[in-house]
């Protein structure tokens, strides 16, 4: 699916922009749906030692379809596009990586 159709398709699900506290909402929103991965990552180190060919694919496809689903509408917030965000990062990680600094820290590295 296009990284924008599926932006306009999360956008039908959303709330307003103007609702008030929406930008909250969709902030923890999206730190939430990011902690229920981290969740189930935990219970395989717990559980499972680590094994993270234990993790139900199905179940993290969701998640991070649910992360995604804030992700664009955030991004929608501030009349960025999702294919904006992503080609952004691509470039970014290849202009690093060109320069080999990819590793170490800073965001503008
Ligand atoms: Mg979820």
């Amino acid at each position: 699916m296009d990284m924008n159709a599926y932006q306009q398709a999360a956008l039908r699900t959303a709330a307003p922009k103007e609702k008030k506290n929406e930008l909250f909402h969709l902030l923890l929103g999206l730190v939430g749906e990011t902690g229920e991965i981290a969740e189930k990552a935990k219970k395989i180190v717990r559980d499972h030692d680590s094994d993270f060919a234990q993790w139900d694919l199905e179940d993290l496809t969701k998640e991070l379809g649910d992360a995604l689903w804030y992700l664009a509408v955030i991004a929608d917030h501030f009349d960025v596009s999702l294919e904006d965000v992503a080609q952004r990062n691509i470039a970014k990680l290849a202009d690093r990586q060109q320069r080999a600094v990819l590793g170490g820290s800073g965001d503008n590295r």
